[in-house]
């Protein structure tokens, strides 16, 4: 008994996120050995998605609302354009450095377009659609469809009301107003707290989605597209160093690259392990909160945003497989097509949700605009969970930089606290 207990906290002495790193490589391999086997324990893993999909609507809320008690209306208006513009200038930044690395690359010569798949394209949602979509018509239906961007806007208003009342009521409502703070503020630190057990299991949970998806499609699979994966990985490495670790954590943060992605570490194995940005954003919203020392007043608005309309590696996928798809019908395509791209892949990634699998819909779209066969779609279906990991973690971490820049040009990060020293 002694002895176990002993060995249970050594286990647990070792940093959650390197026991994670280690289950996710040996999940890997176990898959890759034991093949077929170890499908049947992906089901552990989908547990593991499950209970950060349960948490994120209920984080989400309770940690705006106490975001909006420091925030007057003229500053979350101010927070909120500078994000959007942010979220798309890195997007726009991103698509740029796909196309040209796949311009380099030139994945997709020398292989021949085999599907069999029927695939109808989806139309990019239009301006007003978009719009439209950020209000809900039934506040409770908006949080129990996960409905993120709806629950962004009602939480923001119920808020900023709550502060109103706050100041301008009855002695006793506002005496119960902050009450109410109070106990929304207790209620963000049990989330958190529920996010660090879900991550404890996610030890278990990594290990086994990874030893599901090895097992079931192995190496075999990816070889083919090994340039395909090579130019979306080399791109997605260019774009985290150069626009988020050289530009914002150098330039303006003035700051090692090495405590950023050290403060982000979490969020970027979560998001490798599980394709999905919003299922993902418990853990950013705790490695903004608790290493990177964002105030909650900013995260707590431009992380939820940022999940569901900024999307860095699945646009900049976009172009990557674009260039693909010509190559694989041995036809170039021109600058003014290649720029058609980065506008189109901007706005549709402003319009898909962060959930495991969007960019491929986000690719008919764009292959349908550049008048390219869709059948490519099916072509690289079969390896989209791995190309899905590696623009998902893209997607997160760009959240998280742009988060640092949005709350360090409003004075709203701790620069000497957390992993920054
Ligand atoms: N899975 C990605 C995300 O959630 C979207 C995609 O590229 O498919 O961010």
């Amino acid at each position: 008994m002694q002895k176990e207990k002993t060995l249970w906290q050594k286990y647990r002495s070792i940093p959650l996120v390197y026991r994670i790193a280690v289950s996710f490589i040996l999940g890997s391999i176990m898959g890759l050995i034991f093949g077929e086997a170890m499908v049947s324990i992906k089901f552990l893993g989908d547990i593991f998605i499950k209970l950060l999909k349960m948490i994120v609507i209920p984080i989400i809320f309770f940690t705006l609302i106490m975001g909006m008690k420091k925030l007057s209306p003229s500053r979350l208006g101010r927070i909120g354009i500078q994000t959007v513009l942010f979220y798309s200038l890195t997007t726009a930044i991103a698509i740029l450095i796909g196309l040209f690395m796949a311009n380099l690359i030139d994945p997709g010569i020398g292989l021949t377009l085999k599907t069999s798949a029927e695939i109808s394209a989806e139309k990019a949602p239009g301006f007003q659609h978009v719009i439209m979509n950020i209000f809900p018509d039934n506040v409770v239906g908006a949080m129990a469809e996960g409905n993120v961007l709806q629950t962004i806007f009602f939480a923001i208003i119920f808020g900023i009301a709550l502060a109103i009342v706050k100041e301008s009521g009855k002695a006793k409502i506002k005496k119960i107003a902050e009450l109410l703070f109070d106990l929304v503020e207790t209620i963000s630190e049990v989330m958190f707290k529920i996010v660090w057990g879900i991550m404890e299991y996610g030890v278990l949970g990594i290990f086994a989605l990874m030893a599901g998806v090895f097992g079931e499609s192995g190496l075999n699979v990816i070889i083919p597209f090994a340039k395909l994966i090579f130019s979306l990985l080399l791109a997605v490495i260019v774009h985290i160093s150069i626009t988020y670790l050289l530009i914002i954590v150098i330039g303006f943060l003035r700051k090692s690259p090495l405590s950023f992605l050290n403060g982000s570490k979490n969020t970027m194995l979560t998001a490798l392990s599980i394709r999905s940005s919003s299922g993902t954003l418990p853990v950013t919203m705790n490695d903004a909160e608790n290493n990177l020392k964002i105030d909650e007043s900013v995260y707590s608005f431009t992380l939820p945003l940022g999940a569901t309309i900024n999307m860095d590696g699945t646009a900049m996928y976009q172009g990557v497989a674009a260039i693909f798809a010509a190559n694989l019908i041995g036809q170039a395509l021109t600058i003014g097509e290649q720029m058609t791209i980065v506008l189109t892949a901007t706005l549709a990634s402003i319009g898909t949700a962060g959930v495991p699998g969007s960019g491929l819909i986000m690719l008919t779209m764009v292959l349908t605009q550049l008048g390219l066969p869709l059948e490519v779609v099916g072509f690289v279906a079969g390896i989209d969970p791995i190309l899905d990991r590696i623009r998902t973690m893209n997607n997160v971490t760009g959240d998280l930089a742009v988060t640092s820049l949005v709350a360090k040009l409003n004075d709203a990060i701790d620069l000497d606290s957390g992993t920054w020293i």
